[in-house]
Formats: structure tokens, sequence, C-alpha cells
């Protein structure tokens, strides 16, 4: 029957359309009007409801009378999912247990409801690498004023994923200050508490770089998006990365219409707040704001010191009160920082035998901090400046109008104005008692100047370079 059937089918489509959904159908068995083939994903078969269920029906309609049934079995196997076969069951009571989903096919109408029924949830469960890192969890990750609305947000959605209202969940803040972690023990929470619900965390340039191969590799976006649409609970990191990257946005667009649609939860963090975000499609971005924002902000001295003692403690290490004070003390801005401090500081003692003393962590703190925040003046860079265009400082500041001089004037006041907070008029005011219009003016020249003048584009990275640290 269903060589007679793939016959009639062949002369009614394309041979690559042929060849590509329908050879690979294994009929398995015919029951009283009912045929049973095989077919190798769920995918697979959602393709054939899809495009191929009129010219299926009329072939079985033609063989097997107007009674004619169709069911399906479906192998769950492709390379994002198990590689265990199984058969999609119907928990049905006049059934025999382990029988194939049935599909009838409807008389009249054949329409998209077909295939809703056949897909059960929780029947087709695929094993996906969740890739959690287990450190990076709740107990781990130290409350205070700075994130108690993210941490508390990431608590309920870990309890009841997509069933909050914050769907998404965004979580964005400066560098280092825990978006990471928190996104991560939101997973591993829900991991422990639901171990059946599929949870996913991947970075934004991870789920790039995949759609990037899907597209490439013979027209996977399909697969792509469909092992993303059967995520219970998507974590994507650094969603500031698809700035730009359009036909990523509109594949992440698609999977987040689906997720949410489903009750699903997603988890996103970013650099920056929704409304802050740059080259991110519109239509994404109000998405965005449907759940919650939870911005994470520096910690305060206390978050500080329970942060820094509960890595100590995990580390294993013991280190005097006063040497833990002293490090909350002085990095301030970043936690990444601060657990650099004591990653030296762990090294140092190990290396040189020595006591976690507070000189030790004195000089490693006072490195930390020339390292990472030295402070530019507006001095320091005409200093810069005049070294490089191998003039004196009097000069730059005087009142010539030698060309090479003014150029060099302007570079000292366009960085000034790049890289100190001071006002255009303490600028001019430092540089030769100008005033403000003409620190503006130099900005405005040095900009058109870059823009136009290869060698002095050069001049500007050359001192860019110079006065970054
Ligand atoms: P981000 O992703 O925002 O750049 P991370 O999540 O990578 O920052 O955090 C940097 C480091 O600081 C990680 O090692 C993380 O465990 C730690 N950290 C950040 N916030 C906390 C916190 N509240 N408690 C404990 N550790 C934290
Ligand atoms: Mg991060």
């Amino acid at each position: 029957v269903w060589a007679a059937c793939l016959e009639f089918i062949k002369d009614n489509i394309t041979p690559v359309g042929f060849k590509t959904w329908f050879e690979p159908i294994v009929p398995v068995k015919l029951e009283g009007g009912a045929l049973t083939i095989q077919v190798p994903s769920k995918f697979f078969f959602e393709f054939l409801e899809e495009n191929y269920v009129k010219i299926l029906r009329s072939a079985l309609v033609r063989e097997l009378g107007k009674e004619a049934r169709l069911l399906y079995d479906v192998r769950l196997e492709n390379s994002y999912s198990s590689k265990v076969p199984q058969t999609v069951k119907i928990p049905s009571s006049n059934r025999a247990p382990m029988q194939p989903q049935n599909v009838n096919f409807p008389s009249k109408n054949i329409s998209r409801e077909v295939k809703n029924p056949f897909i059960i949830p929780g029947l087709q469960k695929v094993k996906v690498e969740s890739n959690l890192n287990p450190n990076y969890c709740f107990e781990n990750f130290m409350e205070g004023e700075s994130n108690r609305l993210g941490r508390s947000a990431g608590m309920a959605v870990a309890n009841k994923p997509g069933g909050t209202s914050f769907n998404p969940l965004m979580i964005y803040g400066g560098v280092g200050l825990g978006k990471t972690h928190l996104a991560h023990a939101i997973g591993v929470q829900v991991k422990d508490k639901y171990p059946d619900k599929t949870v996913l965390y991947v970075s934004t340039e991870k789920f790039i770089q995949q759609y990037g191969d899907a597209v490439l590799k013979n027209n996977n976006r399909n697969d792509f998006l469909h092992f993303y649409q059967m995520i219970d609970v998507l974590i994507v990191d650094d969603i500031q990365f698809l700035s730009g990257k359009t036909k990523t946005q509109d594949a992440f667009f698609q999977i987040f219409n689906e997720l949410h649609q489903n009750g699903k939860q997603v988890i996103l963090t970013s650099d920056k707040a929704p409304v802050d975000m740059q080259d991110i499609e519109q239509r994404l971005l109000s998405r965005f704001k449907w759940g919650l924002s939870a911005e994470l902000q520096a910690p305060d001295y206390e978050t500080r010191i329970n942060i820094l003692k509960n890595r100590l403690y995990r580390d294993g290490v013991e280190v005097p009160e006063e040497v833990i004070e002293f490090i909350a003390k002085h990095i301030k801005t970043n936690v990444r920082e601060l657990e650099g401090v004591v990653t030296s500081l762990i090294a140092q003692s190990a290396f040189n035998k020595k006591e976690f003393s507070l000189t030790l962590a004195k000089t490693i703190v006072d490195k930390f901090v020339k390292n990472t925040k030295k402070e530019v003046s507006v001095d320091y860079i005409q200093k810069v400046v005049s070294k490089y265009f191998e003039i004196d400082l009097a000069t730059l500041q005087s009142k010539t109008r030698k060309r090479h001089i003014v150029q060099a004037r302007q570079l000292a006041m366009y960085f000034s104005k790049k890289l100190t907070k001071s006002s255009l008029a303490s600028i001019g005011s430092q540089i030769g008692k100008r005033d403000h219009a003409t620190v503006l003016h130099a900005c405005k020249t040095v900009d058109n100047l870059t823009a136009t003048d290869k060698q002095f584009k050069k001049y500007v990275e050359d001192i860019s370079k110079k006065l970054s640290f």
C-alpha cells in the first residue's frame, strides 16, 4: 500500500521534495485502514503535516478508501537531542500503552489543528546539556541593597519558571557585578526544583555562532529554531551583543515569541538597560520590557565584606578581619576585581610564604587601584601631548598660531574633554587661559580632521595609546 502511495505522491510533487521528505519514511504496519509510518524526527513530522498533508491524504484515500487513517511513529534523534529512539505515546485508556499517536484525517477540514493534539507536552523529553556552573548558585550570591530586586526576582522566577509576570526577566548592570552569576543561579535552582525541566544557558556570542553555523549548513535554520523552542527555561547572557545582528535578532524574536506564548521562561542579561541598547530592533526591545528589568549595582561595603568572606571561606583560607576590611574599603566598583584581589593575595602569600598581612594586602590593592583607574588629569594630558610633538608645555599653552602647535593644543583639549570630568571652561583655563568656546571648537576640529586627514588620525591614535592604561 505504501509503495502505491509513494508512486502517486512522486508523480505529484518535486523530485527534491520527494527525496527529502518521503524516501526516509519507513512504513511500519497496516491495521484496519490505519497505516503507521515511521519518521525520523518531530521536526520531520511537523514538516510533513505542514506541507504535504493534502497529498498524503489523497494518496491514502486512493489506496485505502475514505476511512483511511495515518499514524506516525516519531523517532527522536538529531544532533541536538538524545540518541534514544522513542515512540510518542498517547495516554489513552482504550489503547495499548505503546501504540503510536493516532492522527485521524478529519474528513472535511485539514488544518493546523491536526498537529496540535499530536504534540503532547512532556512526552517528548530530550536531554539538553544545561551549561550551568553549579558554583554560581544562590547560596554563593551574597545579598545586598545593590542586588536585592534582581536576586529576589530571580528567586521568584526559579521557583515558578514561566509562572510569574517576570517574563522575560532582564538583569542588567555594569561589568563584574554578578549578572552571569545570578543568571546561572536561577538555572541551577530550577534544575534543583524541577529536574524534568529543560534549562539552557547560552552566551549571546555562542547563540550567534550557532545560528551562523545552522544557516550555513544546508539550511538547518529550522532545526536551530526548533531546538531552542523546546527549552523550558532559556537563559541568554549578554544580549547586548545582538546589536547589529539583524538575522540573528529575527531568529531570536521567533524563539522568544514561541517560548513566551507557551509560558516558558526567558532570562536575559545585558550591560545596558533596554532603553539604552543600540542597534536592536524595536520589536525586540519592546519585548524585553514586557517582564521585569532589574539592575545590579555596585555592592555596598557590607555586601563587599560578605562577598569576600564567602569567597575566602570557600577557598578554605583564613584572613584577618582587618585585611578583609581593608580590601572591602578600597575596591568598590566591581565584584570581579574584589575576587581578583583575593586570588592575588592567596597566590602571593603562598608563593612568598607570607602571612595575609595588611602590608601585603596594601601592595596588592595599590596595584589594582593604580592599574584599573589611573585618573587622567588635564595636566597629565598636556604633558603627554607636548612630549609626543616634542614641544614644551609653555609653547603648547602659549598664544602662538603656528599650525602644528595649534593642532597639539587642540588635541590636548580634545583628550581632556574625552578623558576627564573637567568642564569646557575648566579645560580652557588650564590650557593657556582659553574660554570654553575655544575648547568646544577644538573638539569639533579634531573630530573633523580625524575623519578627513590620515596623518592627523594617526596622531589621535598614537596619543590615545599613550594615554590608555
Ligand atoms: P557580570 O556577568 O555582571 O560581568 P559576573 O556574574 O561574572 O559579572 O560576576 C563576577 C564575579 O563576581 C563572579 O565570580 C561572581 O561569582 C562574583 N559575584 C558577583 N556578584 C556577587 C555576589 N552578590 N555575591 C557573590 N559573588 C558575586
Ligand atoms: Mg557576564
